[in-house]
């Protein structure tokens, strides 16, 4: 038995006729950029997350970059995240002209640690993005509390949590704005590139809508200088399908979560993932920690089990930012758990024989070493 790490064409196969219909509809309305699919969407996704707007745009990327844009960070500027994260948190920070500051995360979540945040506070702190990894929301009551008392931006990085939830509330909708990624492999995943911004201030879901739009608010008036970053009619229309079945995937994936738990139980050097009783944690990746990575992966793989690392290196260790100069051993937990990460096959289509095949192997590899 062969079991992929993540098997696109299997979810397709569930909603086929759908889809083509869906894709079928922007062709025949020739709506390819922008228009009246991405209005849909945005309106079903900022009522599915909470949030008063939603503004569909090219990437997760540009929707991070967007946020600090639309908030005035820029040259001189210090953001606080986290340095385990996908590359994007930080260019969107390098690509505002802002500086990425970093501090160390919790050891169990794997999220911003908050007690670590308020020394990584200077006079040019305008912003934090906490990441809500592996779609576990970051503990955002006291990261709130401590934005509110230092005059703050919280913009939350929840490319990897669309419907997670943290005390009832969905991810995205605790700072001034969330960032999701449609990338084909998230749990809300686009057929191309696409990205969302959820907030409930105006001012700031205008002046975004006004950057995505080359800076103009009526055609060929460009009143700042803007980007390109619309959301495609293919992808609104895409989207809008697969949104109304994020929240059964998600609530599969948590499913196939808690049998590898069960499975995985009381393995010698196997830490599963935790998950903090304050939220419902969405499983994007079910990343397990085991000695010796590389060995256990390739060993995986010769026996028909892909696996995955997210992320091999933290990004201050990364040579993009070397220019930060800081060396190895400045951010110890994220290293470490950096380090011991294998992100295991998860989607809501794995069936219980292969997760039951995937433990299995697991065993016969953990118990060869
Ligand atoms: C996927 C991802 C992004 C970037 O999203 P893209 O749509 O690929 O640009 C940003 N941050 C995190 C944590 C991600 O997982």
């Amino acid at each position: 038995m062969k079991v992929p790490f993540l098997d696109l064409k299997a979810q397709y196969e569930t909603i086929k006729e759908e889809i083509n219909i869906a894709i079928q509809d922007v062709i025949e309305h020739t709506a390819f950029a922008g228009g009246p699919y991405v209005s849909k969407f945005e309106e079903a996704f900022s009522e599915f997350c909470g949030s008063s707007y939603a503004i569909g745009v090219g990437s997760g990327t540009e929707a991070l970059w967007f946020c600090l844009l639309g908030l005035g960070i820029g040259p001189g500027d210090e953001v606080i995240t986290v340095p385990n994260t996908f590359i994007a948190t930080a260019e969107a920070i390098s690509f505002s002209g802002a500086r990425p500051v970093f501090v160390d995360v919790d050891e169990k979540t794997y999220n911003m640690d908050p007690n670590l945040i308020e020394s990584a506070i200077t006079s040019k702190t305008k912003a934090i993005i906490p990441v809500h990894l592996f779609g576990q929301v970051a503990d955002m009551e006291p990261i709130m509390a401590i934005a509110k008392k230092h005059g703050l931006y919280v913009v939350e990085d929840a490319c990897q949590a669309h419907g997670a939830e943290y005390k009832g509330k969905k991810a995205g909708t605790f700072g001034v704005a969330g960032a999701f990624s449609f990338y084909p492999g998230k749990n809300l995943g686009a057929y191309g590139e696409a990205g969302a911004i959820v907030t409930d201030n105006l001012e700031l879901a205008d002046r975004i809508r006004v950057l995505r739009d080359h800076g103009q608010a009526r055609k060929y008036y460009h009143n700042i200088i803007g980007w390109n970053g619309r959301m495609d009619g293919i992808q609104g229309a895409v989207l809008s399908v697969k949104l109304r079945y994020l929240t059964t995937w998600n609530d599969k994936r948590r499913k196939n979560a808690y049998l590898y738990n069960s499975m995985l139980k009381g393995i010698d050097g196997l830490v599963t993932p935790y998950e903090a009783d304050y939220g419902k944690h969405v499983y994007h990746i079910y990343a397990i920690r085991v000695k010796e990575r590389e060995n256990v992966i390739s060993k995986l793989a010769e026996r028909g089990v892909s696996c995955g690392i997210h992320y091999p290196v933290p990004i201050h260790l990364q040579t993009a930012y070397s220019s930060l100069c800081l060396i190895e051993g400045r951010f110890p937990i994220a290293e470490k758990v950096t380090k011991e990460f294998v992100s295991l096959p998860m989607y809501p289509e794995l069936t219980e024989e292969q997760i039951k095949h995937v433990v299995k192997e697991l065993e016969g590899v953990l118990a060869s070493m």
